[in-house]
C-alpha cells in the first residue's frame, strides 16, 4: 500500500505512458479500471455521477445518454453573471442543479477544504465529472494503469542511471550552502514559499490528511469498491481506502485506510482562493527572477502550488528539461507525432503554466476537483 493515499495513474498524453512504460520488463505496468461508490443517503452509488447515480439517489427514471442530458439541462442553474461563475457553489448549480450539488457536493466540498463552496475559486467545480451515460469507471483516460510491483520498484528503476544519484532524508536548506558553487542547475521541487521564506510575503494555504489505517484479520473484503466516498455529514473522513482490491490480492487480512482532510501535516492541496493566487503570483516573481539569476527552476506541484495528477507532473517535467536543455524533445521519447494526436484527443481543457518559466502545454489538467475522488 502507499503511504500518501492511493494513486491511480491515468492518462491520455501518449508520450507520457510511452515514457511510464519504458521499464516495463522490469517495473510493468497492468490495466486497472478504477471504480468508486459513494454513500449518498443510505445507498452506495456510482462517482462519479452517471444515470445509475441520479436514478438511485433522486427516484428518476432516466435510460439514455439523451434522457441525461435533458434532466441535466433541467436541473441546471445559470450562473448569476453569465459564463462567469462568481464561486464554487454557483458553478456546481450550473453544472448538476440544487440537489446533486446539495446531497454529493456541498458537505463534501466543505469537509475537503474546510471552506464553504461559496468560499472557494469556481475552478474547483468547474470540472466536476458528470456522465451521461452508465460508465460506472473513474477515470476515461485511454491508458488507467497501475505498478504491478508497486511504485518503489517503479522509481528504482527510473532511477537506475549513471548520471543520478539518490540521497534520502537531506533538507535542502540545510545542505544547500555546502552546494554552492557545484551545481550548474537546481530543479526545486519543494513549497515555493519555504524557498523565498526571508521575503516575508507570508505562507500559502494547504490542506493535508490524516491517514487512518486499520488491519483486519481474516477477513474477505471489507467494503465493495476500492475507494468509497462519504459526501455526507454523517462520518468525519471523506474516504475509505481498501488495498485488497488493487488487483484482487488474495489474503486474509485487509487493511482500509479512512482519510481525514486536515489543516496540519505535509502539504497536499493547495487552496484554490483569490488570496492564495495573489501571493503565489509574487512567489512566481521571485521564481522568474531567481532562475534568471542562479539558475534555479522551480518545477512541480509544490513550486507551483497547484494541484497536478502524477501524468500531469511527469509531462510538466519532461517539457521541463527539453526547456532547460534547450532541446525540442528527448532523444529517446519520440512523442511528436503522438503528443499532436493526443491534442485531438483529449477533451477538459489545457495544462496552465504551471510555474514562471514552464512552457504552456496541452493535456489533461488535473484539476482540484479531482481531489474529491
Ligand atoms: C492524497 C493524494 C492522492 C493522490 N492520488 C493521485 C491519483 O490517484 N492519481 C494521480 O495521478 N495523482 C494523484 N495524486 C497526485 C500526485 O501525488 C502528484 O501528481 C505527484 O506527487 C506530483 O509530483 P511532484 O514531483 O510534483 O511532487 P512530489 O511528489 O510532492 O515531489 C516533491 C519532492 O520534493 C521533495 N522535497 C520537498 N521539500 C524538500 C526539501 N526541503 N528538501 C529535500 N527534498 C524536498 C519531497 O520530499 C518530494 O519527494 C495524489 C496526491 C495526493 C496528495
Amino acid at each position: 500500500m502507499n503511504l500518501y493515499g492511493a494513486h491511480l495513474f491515468h492518462t491520455g498524453l501518449e508520450r507520457v505512458y510511452k515514457y511510464i512504460t519504458k521499464w516495463q520488463d522490469k517495473a510493468p505496468w497492468k490495466r486497472y479500471d478504477h471504480e468508486v461508490v459513494g454513500w449518498l443517503d443510505g445507498k452506495l452509488l456510482p462517482i462519479p455521477v452517471n444515470i445509475n447515480t441520479v436514478n438511485g439517489l433522486l427516484e428518476e427514471s432516466i435510460q439514455t445518454p439523451k434522457e441525461m442530458d435533458k434532466w441535466l439541462k433541467s436541473v441546471q442553474i445559470p450562473c448569476k453573471k453569465k459564463d462567469q461563475c462568481a464561486n464554487a457553489e454557483e458553478m456546481a448549480k450550473s453544472r448538476v442543479g440544487k440537489d446533486l450539488f446539495e446531497k454529493v457536493f456541498a458537505t463534501y466540498t466543505k469537509k475537503q477544504w474546510d471552506k464553504k463552496p461559496k468560499e472557494l475559486d469556481a475552478l474547483v467545480t468547474a470540472r466536476i465529472p458528470v456522465r451521461n451515460n452508465f460508465d460506472p469507471r473513474y477515470f476515461s483516460d485511454k491508458y488507467q494503469v497501475l505498478p504491478s510491483k508497486g511504485y518503489t520498484k517503479w522509481f528504482a528503476e527510473v532511477l537506475r542511471h549513471k548520471n543520478i544519484d539518490v540521497v534520502l532524508g537531506a533538507d535542502y536548506f540545510k545542505v544547500r550552502k555546502s552546494l554552492q558553487g557545484r551545481c550548474g542547475k537546481t530543479i526545486f521541487t519543494g513549497p515555493i514559499d519555504r524557498y523565498f521564506q526571508d521575503s516575508k510575503l507570508g505562507k500559502l494555504e494547504y490542506r493535508s490528511i490524516n491517514f487512518e489505517a486499520e488491519l483486519l484479520k481474516n477477513s474477505g473484503y471489507f467494503q465493495t469498491h476500492s475507494v468509497v466516498n462519504y459526501p455526507g455529514p454523517e462520518v468525519d473522513f471523506t474516504r475509505i481506502v481498501e488495498y485488497k482490491h488493487y488487483f484482487h490480492r488474495k489474503s486474509d487480512y485487509t487493511i482500509t485506510v479512512k482519510e481525514y482532510s486536515t489543516d496540519t501535516g505535509d502539504p497536499y492541496y493547495p487552496v484554490p482562493n483569490p488570496k492564495n493566487h495573489e501571493l503565489y503570483e509574487k512567489y512566481q516573481e521571485l521564481a522568474q527572477k531567481e532562475e534568471k539569476e542562479n539558475k534555479v527552476y522551480f518545477v512541480g506541484r509544490l513550486a507551483s502550488y497547484k494541484y497536478f495528477n502524477m501524468d500531469a507532473a511527469i509531462d510538466n517535467a519532461l517539457d521541463m528539461f527539453n526547456q532547460i536543455e534547450g532541446s525540442p524533445s528527448q532523444l529517446d521519447i519520440d512523442d511528436e507525432a503522438e503528443s499532436a494526436d493526443a491534442d485531438k484527443k483529449e477533451t477538459s481543457s489545457a495544462l496552465e503554466k504551471p510555474t514562471a518559466t514552464a512552457p504552456k502545454k496541452k493535456g489533461t489538467a488535473s484539476t482540484v476537483s479531482d481531489s474529491i475522488n
